[in-house]
């Protein structure tokens, strides 16, 4: 039987990160992931990489090319004549730029001198001499394992009543995959994956509507961020109606019915010609054998202190399938840490600087604490915002849409949060993640030189203006 330091059970960015870390330190490393790609073969990557993060970025920018070839070169100056969609090509295009992914993966396997079995990874016996795994699938065989990372990910989950069919009634999958734009899209869930989607479609000239059981939009999300980004997403023509409950999806033919209760109690329906269905992820945990080696689970999670220890000796799990945010550099984290403290090293993760994103338009970004969570922590704080309407490079952009906000400690001025809507959200948030790991105040960001004109501008006045001295307003 062949025998490895760590076997890691799943391919996505929790895995396939874990599986070269441990090579890295000098570890023999095997990764097991059944993913196949359309042509049977391996897709290393996991949900992340073949439909999840890389896919819908990958619509994200062709639709907004889209869109802003059709409704704001104009103001450039640029006049387009005959302006046509050519959605297979766009298709096409997404799976090149994952496949590029699923490639790039199996060629640092081979750099680092990861093992690779496409298959599904199972518990078989645990001993004195490590942890059974067999392999089932392309390859069968069973290998032995000193350690072993659970990264198996998670999956959609779908109403009670209406399963995907990936027709008319989609997951992320089908959500990325629609063969013509549909005229009238329903979208139930308005977290991250149901905007991102809806907003991909709607560019493309579907009427979306979006439904949301919550009775406020973005929940998570800083409150004067969420309402910001509610009024730019309803002027971009998204509709969306909350604290309803689903009573019924019926699909027939070519088209499918949504039956629900408004937040005011009166019934309604939602007529669609797709049904995109985001309401979140389970863990999946399918196939592990989970039960079969006693792998303790918390409401589906595999359970794991702060380390991502399981009850098991020597098995450890990672990213979606365990508690925290189902982020992909979260499941990235865990991994590396996992495999450091494997190797004797102590590492940490903290949870408190892990970036959120959502690649709408504008991006939303945010770390740390919202005001609403100091609020209630009885934090003492003081607020600093800055509009992207006063930033030069924004408007040179034609992108002034949103605002930059920091929130700092009212008496040491230590940074505790920063919420970002506008253009390039997702980029400018690393700068708020650097200052917060090294316990940076507003002051610091303040002093610091930004090149102008920059978006980053916008981010020293939002500091500058937590002492109410910005600059630029
Ligand atoms: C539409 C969409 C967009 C998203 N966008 C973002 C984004 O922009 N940024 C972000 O941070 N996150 C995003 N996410 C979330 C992100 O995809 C997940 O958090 C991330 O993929 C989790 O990584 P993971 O390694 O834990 O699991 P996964 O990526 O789910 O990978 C698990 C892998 O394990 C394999 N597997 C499962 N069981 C077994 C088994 N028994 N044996 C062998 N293989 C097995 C699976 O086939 C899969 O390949 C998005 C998700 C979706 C659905």
């Amino acid at each position: 039987m062949k025998s490895f330091d760590v076997v890691v059970v799943g391919g996505g960015p929790g895995g396939y990160i874990a599986a070269i870390r441990a090579a890295q330190l000098g570890l023999q490393a095997a990764c097991i992931d059944e993913w196949k790609g359309a042509d049977g073969k391996p897709a290393l990557g996991g949900t992340c990489t073949n439909v999840g993060c890389i896919p819908s970025k990958a619509l994200l920018q062709s639709s907004e090319n889209y869109a802003q070839a059709g409704h704001h070169f104009a103001e450039h100056g640029i006049k387009v004549k005959g302006l046509e969609l050519d959605l297979a090509q766009m298709l096409k295009r997404k799976d090149t730029v994952l496949k590029a992914s699923n490639d790039g993966i199996l060629y640092l396997f081979k750099k680092n001198k990861v093992t690779f079995f496409h298959g599904r990874g199972s518990f078989g016996k645990l001993d004195s001499d490590g942890v059974e795994v067999v392999v089932s699938g392309t390859q069968s065989e069973s290998i032995l394992a000193k350690n072993v990372i659970v990264a198996t990910g998670s999956n959609p989950r779908a109403l009670p009543g209406a399963d995907f069919d990936e027709k008319l009634i989609l997951s992320n999958s089908g959500a990325l995959a629609i063969p013509e734009v549909p005229t009238r899209l329903g979208v139930i869930g308005a977290g991250v994956v149901g905007l991102e989607m809806g907003s991909v479609w709607r560019r493309l000239g579907s009427e979306v509507t979006i439904l949301e059981a919550l009775p406020t939009f973005l929940g998570m999300a800083d409150e004067q961020i969420a309402k910001e980004a509610s009024k730019v997403f309803l002027k971009q023509g998204l509709k969306m109606e909350f604290g309803v409950s689903i009573s019924k999806v019926s699909p027939s033919k070519n088209s499918v019915k949504v039956e629900y209760k408004a937040s005011d109690g009166s019934g309604k329906s939602l007529d669609c010609d797709r049904l995109i269905v985001s309401i979140g992820r389970i863990a999946n945990t399918i196939g592990l054998n989970a039960e079969g080696v006693g792998l303790k689970l918390d409401r589906g999670f595999v359970a794991v202190d702060e380390h991502c220890r399981t009850n098991l000796p020597n098995v450890w799990a990672i990213g979606d399938v365990v508690r925290g945010p189902m982020l992909a550099h979260k499941a990235e984290e865990e991994g590396v840490a996992v495999v450091e403290r494997i190797a004797g090293q102590k590492p940490h993760v903290n949870f408190n600087t892990i970036p959120w994103v959502i690649y709408t338009t504008p991006e939303i970004a945010w770390v740390g604490k919202t005001e609403q969570q100091l609020k209630a922590e009885g934090v003492e704080y003081r607020a600093g915002t800055f509009p992207f309407s006063a930033n030069a490079r924004a408007r040179a952009l034609g992108d002034t849409a949103g605002l930059v906000k920091f929130l700092a400690d009212a008496k040491t001025d230590v940074i505790l949060g920063v919420h970002i809507i506008g253009a390039f959200a997702s980029e400018l948030i690393a700068e708020a993640v650097v200052a917060m790991e090294f316990r940076g105040s507003s002051e610091d960001i303040g002093m610091i030189c930004h090149a102008h004109p920059s978006l980053g501008e916008a981010m020293k006045d939002a500091a500058l203006a937590v002492d109410k001295r910005a600059l630029n307003i």
